[in-house]
Order: structure tokens, then C-alpha cells, then sequence
């Protein structure tokens, strides 16, 4: 267990960057917490709290999903599935789409990843419109397993993200 940093300790470690990647997004830059040590260990010590008690196993989405879901599936003792952008996985998939602000995005899963038995909880850095938490959700639940909860980084929730969401949200931090 390492609390070393509160979590607005860790906020002052995220680096806002304007316009990126295009013009009018404020980008939530987490490289430098995950450069420091201690506030890695600390970041993934107050995420696995999110994590409802009753999951099995974590699901994170590419890619910031990744390093999350890495180290907090770790933490637990949980394995941990992967939902992917297209072309990236190299079994039978099952495949969602959704509406970007511009355009269209797909996720993917592995189509033997998660089974009725699985009870996932879903791991990313930022819920900004809900698009992507809500595909991986889609896509979670085409396998048969029940999805306990999303875990996040942070969430922008003049965005109402989660309104696209079936299961419960838990943010850490609040924009
Ligand atoms: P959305 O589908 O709109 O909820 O967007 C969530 C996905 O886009 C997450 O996987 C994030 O990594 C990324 N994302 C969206 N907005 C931001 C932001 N302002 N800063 C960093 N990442 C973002």
C-alpha cells in the first residue's frame, strides 16, 4: 500500500496541453506522473480502490489504457484483457463502432477474452465524451461477461460521459 501523494498531488502532475492534438482540445498530458515513482505507485494504489471488490479481472483500452490498467491489474492479482484499435489483435475478434466528434472509431476485442464467468471492471485514463469507455463496454459484454464498473483517471464531466454508460463510473479526479 503507498499513499505517498493525495490525489490532487497527483493532479499537479498532470500537464495540460492546448490544441492537441487538434486545435480546441486541452490535453491531459500524464507522462510526467508517470515518469515520477512514487506518484506512479501512489496513482495505482487510489485507482485500485476504484475497482468494485467483486471483479475478476480488469479491461483497459489502448493505449494510456494500457499503463493504467498494467500496473493496477498487478496491484490486485487480476489478469487483464485488452481492447484494442483495429488490426492490432491477432486472434478472432468482435469489433464496435462509434461516432467521434469528427468521423468514426473502432474498438476490438478477442472474441475468447471474457467469458460468462468474468465479472470486468473497465480501465482508462480520461472519460471525456463516452464514446470509447462505452464501445469497450459493448464489446466487454458481447463476450458474455458482466461488466462491474468503469475506473478512470480523470473525468471531464461537462462532457456527461457516463450518461453513455451502463455500468457504474468512478473517477478520481473531476474536470
Ligand atoms: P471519449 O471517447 O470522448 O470519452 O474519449 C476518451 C478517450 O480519448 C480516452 O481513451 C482518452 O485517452 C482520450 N481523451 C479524450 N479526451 C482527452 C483529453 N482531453 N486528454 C487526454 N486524453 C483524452
Amino acid at each position: 500500500m503507498n499513499t505517498s501523494h493525495s490525489v490532487s498531488q497527483l493532479g499537479e502532475l498532470i500537464r495540460d496541453v492546448p490544441d492537441f492534438p487538434k486545435p480546441g482540445i486541452l490535453f491531459k498530458d500524464i507522462t510526467p506522473l508517470l515518469a515520477d515513482p512514487q506518484a506512479f505507485r501512489s496513482l495505482t494504489t487510489h485507482l485500485a480502490k476504484l475497482v468494485p471488490p467483486h471483479s475478476t479481472c480488469l479491461a483497459s483500452i489502448e493505449s494510456r489504457g494500457f499503463i493504467l490498467g498494467a500496473a493496477i491489474a498487478n496491484h490486485l492479482g487480476l489478469g487483464l484483457v485488452l481492447v484494442r484499435k483495429p488490426g492490432k489483435l491477432p486472434f478472432s475478434t468482435f469489433s464496435h463502432s462509434y461516432d467521434l466528434e469528427y468521423g468514426r472509431d473502432t474498438l476490438q476485442i478477442h472474441v475468447d477474452a471474457l467469458s460468462s464467468q468474468d465479472h470486468v471492471c473497465i480501465v482508462d485514463d480520461v472519460l471525456a465524451t463516452g464514446g470509447t469507455a462505452s464501445a469497450a463496454e459493448v464489446l466487454c459484454l458481447e463476450t458474455g461477461a458482466t461488466v462491474t464498473g468503469f475506473a478512470f483517471l480523470m473525468e471531464l464531466g461537462f462532457l456527461s460521459g457516463r450518461k453513455k454508460l451502463k455500468a457504474q463510473a468512478q473517477s478520481l479526479m473531476h474536470l
